[in-house]
């Protein structure tokens, strides 16, 4: 099976506000998305991060709709 059981996203706090950061595997990986900070692709079969607002004025949904794919690397290294 190519089943894989991501952990649970993990709460991250900076001084914009709490994030919830959730590990994508490779092997869950099957679009290329655009990195938020460095505006490179990340590919299929990349392990990356997806990152949302924990909580957000409109509301989760809207958070999670506009939720981020990262490079670990950019985000990490963030500087927005
Ligand atoms: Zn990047």
């Amino acid at each position: 099976s190519d089943l894989v059981l991501d952990p649970a996203p993990r709460l991250e706090r900076d001084r914009y506000g709490d994030w919830l950061v959730q590990y994508i595997p490779a092997v869950n990986a099957q679009k290329t998305y655009t990195c938020p900070e460095c505006y490179r692709p990340i590919p299929p079969r990349t392990a990356h991060l997806v990152v949302w607002q924990e909580s957000h004025t409109m509301g989760r949904n809207r958070a999670i709709d506009e939720r981020r794919h990262w490079h670990q690397h950019c985000w990490l290294t963030r500087r927005k």
